[in-house]
């Protein structure tokens, strides 16, 4: 298929807001796409592969201006001002294509596959002259593409297409596509898209037009899929109203989610973004191996950290490094040991567990996981109707040094990726938000050469909305009561800096945190509408994805919940 019909799908999607005028257009389109061509459905959302997959296109927006400069024959400073200017790197590129003289020949007409093919040998690339690889990669292709191809074929180098296009879009645009829009269909469609994460390998079952073609999809060891995630409870008593009794309750680790994968031999690790952890975890594959019985699985864990001399559970911020350390494993493994805990089981010996209850799923767990406390144990759980019973526990898991509970409903699947309420978060009512960076400030004094405050972010919908300052919380020494620091901050933020004006920088949407603050206030100053009160950063969160931080309808009850004058006890 030529690449500017699916620019023109593109540009028909990113003119409309309404859903279902979105699933009209997407459900027209997948009906011309032959099997050939169905890598498209990762373009779709911008990728090359499926979301699971960690090869992604990187390319950052030096190298596109680059690319601009070189393909349309525009010195890369005024690229550079013009970007400045307009705000959109895609928009520049559509400007400056529309002024060249054209000189495509027909025997360059970008093709869907080209473009994906070259896209594709991007993330290959290592070592020496990678960048100019890289660069005359793109620009074969932006010598060859009409300014609305230029548009898209630059927003999806830079990971940021703008066309409000969902999973959940695409799931209802398959289904009108090709199932008529039965409703009834809709359970299998989604089963298999949480099966396969792949939306390339849904649609080629799909566009068979025969819902048994779908069922066939079933979870693959060493695929790492989403995991299920978690709403707020106000008290036990909210937890009855919306889980019914009796319920399980379970000790809530404060560390981070470890999605296991084994099948004979081989183990997989993966964190709640799909990151794949396998190395940097050597201990934990061997517990794996020695604790666990069966020939294939996918568990779901939490792993936190605990002192050695002490054995008392530490925070998150703690063991976070292991997850992107490279270098001296071993040692950091012996310095920050890991206790997994596990606490559910999504496939086993060849079969899907999703669809079971929680109950029979737990019963299996128990089945075969050996506990061994300080290294892999199963998450502690009880099953109960009794509020006070409850209470104790949570009670118990504060003492702890946990975070606080768990309360999920017993007969309930499991849900990948979706928060559906069937799993319940207890934590005392001390207010915290996930959120991004999206810009900050250069320090002077003491702190010259740091970026010393940060611009945080929540989300609504694709757009980044501000919602406050932070430059408290922050360490000044590395390691310093194991708060994040400013040079960590700095190193981090440095290389996606968009936009630097005096002092103040803007940066991409990337580095999430989690800020403990003291309420909530309505706020003319950021764009949000909201500011946070004394906010402070109390960790980094490499693991969780951009998609999970706070949205402002999350805003907007904690700002209700907070006027209602928090519950608290414990
Ligand atoms: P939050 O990150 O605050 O939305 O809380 C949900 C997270 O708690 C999950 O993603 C897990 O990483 C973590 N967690 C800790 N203990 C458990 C548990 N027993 N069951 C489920 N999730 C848990």
């Amino acid at each position: 298929m030529r690449y500017e019909k699916l620019a023109k799908v593109y540009e028909e999607l990113s003119k409309t807001t309404k859903r279902l005028e979105k699933i009209d257009i997407l459900s027209k389109f997948l009906e011309d796409i032959g099997k050939e061509d169905s890598d498209i459905m990762y373009l779709l959302e911008g990728r090359i592969y499926p979301a699971y997959d960690e090869r992604k296109i990187g390319i950052s927006n030096q190298i596109a201006i680059k690319a601009i400069s070189k393909a349309t024959g525009t010195d890369s400073k005024k690229v550079l001002l013009k970007w400045k200017k307009v705000g959109d790197i895609g928009e520049v590129a559509k400007e400056l294509t529309q002024t060249k003289k054209q000189t495509t020949l027909a025997s360059n007409i970008p093709t869907t596959k080209k473009v994906i093919d070259n896209l594709r040998k991007l993330p290959e690339l290592v070592g020496k002259g990678t960048i100019d690889k890289k660069l005359s990669l793109i620009t074969e292709l932006l010598t060859s593409t009409s300014p609305i191809e230029s548009l898209y074929l630059i927003r999806t180098l830079i990971g940021d297409l703008r066309i409000g296009v969902q999973e959940s879009t695409i799931k209802y645009s398959i289904l009108k596509a090709f199932f008529k829009n039965n409703k009834d269909y809709e359970i299998n469609l989604q089963r298999a898209i949480d099966r396969s994460n792949d939306l390339k390998e849904v649609f080629e079952y799909a566009r068979t037009r025969k819902i048994e073609e779908l069922d066939k999809i079933n979870l693959e060891v060493g695929k790492p899929i989403k995991a299920m995630l978690a709403q707020k409870a106000k008290s036990v008593e909210d937890a009855f109203t919306h889980l019914g009794k009796p319920l399980a309750a379970e000790y809530k680790y404060d560390g981070f989610r470890l999605l296991i994968h084994k099948k004979g031999d081989k183990v997989h690790l993966f964190t709640r973004s799909l990151e794949n952890v396998t190395n940097q975890f050597p201990e934990v594959i061997d517990y794996i191996k020695k604790f666990i019985r069966g020939e294939s699985f996918i568990l779901d864990s939490e792993a936190v950290g605990y002192d050695k001399k002490t054995k008392k559970y530490t925070d998150f911020q703690k063991i976070s490094q292991r997850i992107k350390r490279k270098y001296d494993i071993e040692k950091l493994s012996e310095k920050l040991p890991v206790e997994v805990n596990v606490f559910d089981v999504l496939f086993y010996n060849g079969k899907s567990e999703l669809e079971k209850p929680l109950r029979e799923r737990r019963k299996l767990i128990d089945k075969i996981v050996k506990s061994h406390p300080y290294k892999l144990i199963t998450s502690k759980f009880i099953e109960s109707s009794d509020k006070k019973e409850i209470e104790n526990f949570y009670k118990m898991a504060l003492k702890d040094n946990q975070e606080g509970i768990m309360l999920k409903n017993l007969e309930a699947p499991y849900k990948p990726g979706r928060r559906v309420g069937n799993m319940l978060k207890l934590k005392p009512e001390e207010n915290e938000l996930d959120l991004v960076i999206t810009g900050g400030e250069w320090g002077t004094g003491k702190r010259s050469g740091w970026i010393s405050s940060f611009i945080l972010s929540c989300k609504k919908g694709n757009n980044y909305l501000e919602i406050g300052k932070v430059g408290t919380g922050i360490g000044e020494k590395e390691n310093e009561e194991n708060k994040v620091t400013f040079d960590e901050l700095t190193k981090l933020m440095n290389p996606l800096i968009t936009e630097e004006k005096g002092k103040n920088v803007t940066v991409k949407p990337k580095i999430v945190v989690t800020i403990h603050y003291q309420d909530i206030q309505k706020s003319p100053t950021y764009e949000s509408g909201w500011a946070l009160r004394f906010p402070r950063i109390t960790a980094l969160r490499p693991d969780k994805p951009l998609s999970e931080i706070a949205d402002l309808e999350e805003i907007e009850k904690d700002f209700l919940e907070q006027r209602k004058k928090n519950y608290k006890y414990g």
